[in-house]
């Protein structure tokens, strides 16, 4: 057991590990309850409950523990039993979540038990040669589970761990379960892998999202307004109108229009659109006005209809390109909320263009190219696009409009492949109204996900009645793309959080220049650079330079120190030499200083920055 790369063995070693990790717990908390133990992309995690919480301390107890059984080389002992009597065994032994897995696999089998964990090992029902049904239990020294293998020979094989993170996990996902603790662990065969693993934990930890947001300030969650809901301090709104104000450029240039519609609106509209029923679960709990239900909206869509059917189109009218930031509200499980990655209200960058068949292949590339342009100044480089067709044998979820699918699809197909951009495709995971595009990016700590997508729609069309007068006095239903290439502001933003370390470039630093006056006697000077810098008309957002004046009595280098944890890109110390030639001294974010500047030549290279979004950020970059 010595295969260092991430073959099945490793696989096995780390599945192996878990079990030896639950024996330990049980051995110092003998009443352990145990829920499910599944392996993770470095190692493993265990979901238990105790009487007394497990604390970050416990751990090296735990780890102790398991390196005495790592020691005794206890076998892993399989042994097949009746599915009732390794519920009365689990009964016995107090294992309720043990003895809800067990029923549930006795009543659904073991696909239901895989799909509610998330975990292919947990169990498997087989059947004896009686026909009665089985399962498989695993003994190693005194702790017995169940688990369908397989496993290292013994538990000297469970190679090098480290538990490494607690955190709380309700049973089956289910806030309305009880909560439990899942412990992880990493696991490598060989010490320096674990080493490697750790050091690499830390550096990610350090450009977590939720961390970089509180030194910055960006936003705040607060209890009484409700979980997955963020304030926006005034920090992170900055961020967001500069989001804003770049997507409007260059939609602007695109030929999009902007709206704003209402966050509710009556139930009858989400039974239009399908939302009432079929995303029910997704949506807040109507609110009651009149006598007549009104939801919070989870989606744009159906207002943005409604502004198309406004007025009659005509042919020569299209394509209408109807953009909103729109504030929708969905209702996440709270086990799934994290930090400004899954919350429960948030502001898409959201567009519908209304078009004609044979215009709809240009707009997407348009679409397409507009997320390649938002890619190439974000820097972003490490993202996927997937076409998302159909699974037409789920009859209930797609509608069998075969020809409008094939004839979507195709019109996509040759979108992307004229522009040269590769995709992959992946059945069953198209909208139930259309094939989409999705583009996947990885963040810095290295999670994948859907950032934004682009959907081609032929079902709207048809439940709202959105058509124009066509060149021969027909009325002719339109094609409908959803777009929202910078996704949603609390995705986006945690996204560039963890994407610059924190580390905006110029043009998006909430606080672009700090002024560091050393003594009282430049306060009156820091206050005319700090005037000259918001007086500058510059094409942004807030209109002008965003600079902040450090008043406080701490001393220069502690003031420096303070700025450069804010991380904010330009520090301008002013002191005698400076007041005395009128000049300032710059020190930027990567150490580098630009000494005895002008005022006016600082600023014309800032607003040159800021307007052309570059990040040059060195004092020996061209012009200096
Ligand atoms: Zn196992
Ligand atoms: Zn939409």
């Amino acid at each position: 057991m010595t295969d260092s790369s991430q073959s099945p063995d490793l696989e096995t070693m780390r599945h192996s590990c878990a079990h030896v990790m639950a024996a330990a717990i049980q051995t110092l908390w003998p009443k352990a309850q145990f829920g499910v133990g599944p392996t993770t992309e470095n190692g493993f995690y265990y979901d238990v409950l105790v009487d007394s919480n497990i604390t970050e301390d416990d751990l090296a107890r735990i780890e102790t523990a398991m390196r005495k059984i790592r020691k005794k080389k206890h076998r892993f002992v399989r042994s097949t039993v009746p599915t009732d009597d390794a519920i009365a065994l689990m009964q016995t032994q107090d294992q309720p979540f043990k003895v809800d897995l067990l029923e549930l696999l006795k009543n659904k089998g073991s696909t239901a038990i895989e799909k509610a964990l998330d975990d292919d090992k947990a169990a498997a029902v087989e059947t004896d040669a009686s026909g009665q049904p089985t399962v498989t239990l695993y003994q190693t020294g005194d702790f017995t589970d169940l688990c369908r293998g397989p496993h290292v020979a013994h538990s000297g094989e469970i190679g090098q761990f480290k538990l490494h993170k607690l955190a709380g996990a309700y049973w089956r996902g289910d806030e309305k379960n009880p909560q439990l603790q899942r412990i992880y662990g990493l696991c490598f065969a060989e010490k320096a892998q674990l080493e490697a693993e750790i050091e690499r934990l830390e550096q990610l930890k350090l450009r977590d999202h939720r961390r970089l947001a509180k030194i910055l300030k960006i936003y705040h969650f607060e209890d009484e307004i409700g979980r997955g809901l963020p304030l926006w301090l005034p920090a992170g709104m900055t961020i967001r109108q500069e989001l804003e104000y770049l997507a409007q450029r260059y939609e602007r240039e695109d030929g999009y229009v902007n709206v704003a519609t209402p966050h509710i609106a009556k139930a009858s509209l989400y039974h239009k659109s399908g939302h009432l029923p079929y995303y029910k679960e997704d949506m807040y709990n109507p609110i009651e006005l009149d006598n007549e239900d009104y939801y919070l909206r989870p989606m744009n869509c159906p207002h943005h209809h409604m502004v198309y059917r406004s007025e009659p189109r005509s042919y020569r009218d299209l394509p209408v390109r109807i953009s909103e930031w729109g504030q929708v509200y969905r209702y996440e499980k709270s086990g799934a909320l994290n930090g400004l990655m899954r919350v429960r209200g948030f502001c898409m960058n959201d567009a519908h263009i209304y078009c004609r068949y044979d215009q709809v292949k240009e707009e997407f590339q348009k679409v397409i190219a507009l997320h390649a342009r938002y890619y190439q100044l974000f820097d972003i480089e490490d993202f996927k696009m997937i076409l998302a067709l159909p699974d037409h044998d789920k009859a209930n979820k797609y509608s069998d409009d075969k020809e409008n699918w094939e004839k979507t699809a195709t019109t996509i197909r040759e979108a992307m492949d004229e522009m040269g951009f590769p995709y992959e495709e992946e059945e069953g995971e198209a909208a139930f109204y259309g094939p989409k595009i999705d583009f996947i990016i990885k963040s810095a700590l290295g999670t994948e996900y859907t950032i934004s997508t682009c959907q081609l729609d032929f079902m709207a069309p048809c439940r709202f009645s959105l058509d124009y007068r066509g060149e021969s006095g027909e009325q002719e239903p339109v094609l409908v793309i959803h777009r929202a290439p910078l996704g949603t502001h609390e995705r986006f933003i945690a996204f560039l959080l963890e994407h610059y370390g924190g580390n905006f470039p110029t043009w998006l630093a909430p606080c672009q220049v700090k002024i560091i006056p050393i003594s009282d006697r430049h306060c009156e000077y820091a206050r005319r650079v700090h005037d000259a810098l918001f007086a500058t008309n510059v094409q942004c957002a807030t209109g002008g330079i965003r600079s902040e004046t450090d008043l406080s009595n701490e001393r220069m280098q502690k003031k420096i120190r303070n700025a450069q944890i804010e991380k904010v890109p330009y520090m301008v110390v002013i002191g005698d030499q400076e007041v005395e030639s009128d000049t300032i001294t710059v020190r930027l974010r990567d150490g580098s200083a630009l000494n005895s500047i002008p005022v006016s030549a600082f600023i014309d290279r800032l607003k040159t920055e800021i307007e052309q979004r570059t990040t040059i950020e060195t004092a020996s970059s061209e012009g200096e």
